[in-house]
């Protein structure tokens, strides 16, 4: 059975690669009718912070992307969070000292920070716990075994490393990779189970990885790096039979061709987060996408083509589709630039495949806070229908929509004033006067009038049609200019008439 996990450490707001991540294990379980797993790796209590969980269910849900198993619903393979399987990791670790693949270290952090200045050189600035120097420090196989009960017994601070062999070559087969080796010399014996007896994320990835029975991960490419780690782990836990098949996903570069990061957002003003996030330590604000204004439709379709395409000239996928064309082995080997112009595309397109009424509510609440109450649902279901063509965002639909609601704040009048003259001034009073009369309000007969009045004084309506618009929107754009008049209404189309020609 095909189970893929997405493991976030709860440190913060979601960045768009994270989400991309959790999309590509998504799609491809979904594809093979596999399960999605979400699992909170918060054994690093100092990087902790409060509601970054919260955050991450929250983007999973509107994106549409939710876990079958995980700590907001729970799962046959719980708990989910790493900090409520504390117990669990202490005997794997052990397990390790005893085959002696493990070892106890005490080195004191004033002892740790003396070896890296001591052996540091130009070639190898930060020298490294492992292979060459831990024979040098204080640990279980460079101490007398009797020195090593006594401390224990004692209770001194230790921590348990990884003994990485020697000259032995680390292999994997990677998704999208193909086969990764790493020299085992080169690779620093990580510290597995903390002082505080917590695990690191070495050590519980691979047993949660195993006792969660998951087939494959995608994750990014930063942790390549830690994969020789993990597969030791896996070879000396468990045998490598049921070891995941890792996917380690090319990095998200911003438009420079650097690593994507929150500092390309502040220079080009773009979010980068899912949804909005204020760090609760530092009040640090990081804007989302949901705020800005993008439907999770459109955020999706966005991710999933950095680092992925179906081979056609298609771009416009729903996520079901997603979930048909899926294949992995038209995932990109590099990295992926993120294009904001081309996100915002994508959000115009979706706007307009979908009904209004999807979206609505969104809408509804960012009038709302505009100051603008809506009391007719229908009638506003109409307006949004009439202007989504001309909004890229959710957040354009004010700037486009306002005036069906209330009168323009500003009129744009040079527009009109050029071509302005008393043939024009007497038309619109003349048009006023019908208007007052008529007593059937729609687009037709509200059009035949116009007209009728045009042809009388033998005025060519395009110069009237303008000048129109502008008095009811305040500016040149808008939809068709009966269709306004008809939705403001009688009273409100006379007066904004009356308002201007004074
Ligand atoms: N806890 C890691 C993170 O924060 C998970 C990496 C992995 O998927 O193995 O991204």
């Amino acid at each position: 059975k095909v189970r893929v996990r997405f493991a976030p450490s709860p440190t913060g707001g979601l960045h768009l690669g994270g989400v991309r991540t959790v999309l590509f294990n998504y799609l491809f379980a979904k594809k093979q009718g596999g399960e999605f797993i979400l699992r909170i790796e918060d054994t690093d209590q100092t990087r902790f912070v409060a509601g970054a969980e919260e955050y991450i269910t929250e983007t999973l849900r509107w994106c549409g992307l939710e876990a079958d198993e995980g700590p907001h619903k729970g799962g046959q393979y719980g708990p989910y969070r790493q900090s409520e399987r504390k117990p669990l990791y202490k005997e794997y670790a052990e397990k390790l000292i005893a085959q002696g693949q493990a070892y106890y270290a005490f080195d004191t952090s004033e002892e740790l920070e003396n070896m890296r200045q001591q052996y540091k050189t130009d070639e190898n600035p930060s020298p490294q716990y492992g292979h060459t120097l831990r024979g040098k420090m204080r640990n279980s196989l460079t101490l007398p075994a009797e020195e090593v009960t006594r401390l224990l017994s004692e209770g001194t601070p230790h921590v348990v490393r990884i003994k990485m062999p020697d000259n032995e070559t680390i292999s994997f087969q990677d998704m999208i990779r193909g086969e990764v080796s790493f020299q085992s010399e080169l690779v620093d014996d990580k510290v597995l189970l903390k002082a505080d007896g917590m695990p690191t994320y070495h050590l519980a990835v691979v047993v949660d990885d195993y006792l969660m029975h998951i087939s494959h991960a995608f994750r990014g490419e930063e942790w390549l790096s830690s994969a020789p780690v993990h597969v030791l782990l896996w070879k000396y836990l468990f045998g490598l039979e049921n070891m995941p098949q890792w996917a380690h996903l090319p990095l998200i570069l911003g438009p420079d061709g650097s690593k994507l990061s929150k500092r390309h957002g502040n220079k080009y003003g773009f979010p980068i987060f899912a949804m909005n996030w204020t760090d609760p330590r530092t009040q640090d604000f990081t804007e989302g996408f949901r705020e800005r204004g993008f439907l999770p439709e459109a955020f999706v379709n966005v991710l999933a083509l950095l680092g992925w395409n179906d081979g056609t000239d298609q771009e416009v996928f729903s996520l079901e589709e997603l979930v048909e064309r899926f294949d992995l082995s038209r995932v990109n080997h590099s990295g992926a630039i993120f294009d904001f112009e081309k996100a915002k595309w994508f959000n115009s397109e979706w706007i307009k495949r979908l009904p209004a009424e999807k979206w609505q509510p969104t809408v509804k609440t960012i009038f709302e806070q505009a100051g603008i109450a809506i009391t007719d649902d229908t009638q506003f279901t109409t307006v949004l229908e009439l202007v989504k063509d001309r909004c890229t965002l959710l957040s354009d639909f004010v700037a486009q929509a306002d005036f069906f609601f209330r009168a323009p704040a500003t009129i744009d009048t040079p527009a009109i004033q050029p071509k302005w003259n008393d043939q024009k001034q007497l038309f619109f009073v003349e048009l006023i006067r019908a208007y007052e009369l008529m007593s059937s309000w729609d687009h037709d007969s509200l059009e035949k009038e116009f007209k009728e009045i045009a042809a009388v004084q033998q005025l060519k309506t395009g110069e009237l049609m303008l000048p129109l618009r502008i008095m009811l929107v305040g500016g040149k754009f808008g939809p068709g200019v009966f269709d306004i008049a008809t939705m403001i209404g009688k009273e409100a189309t006379i007066a904004r008439i009356k308002h201007t020609l004074q």
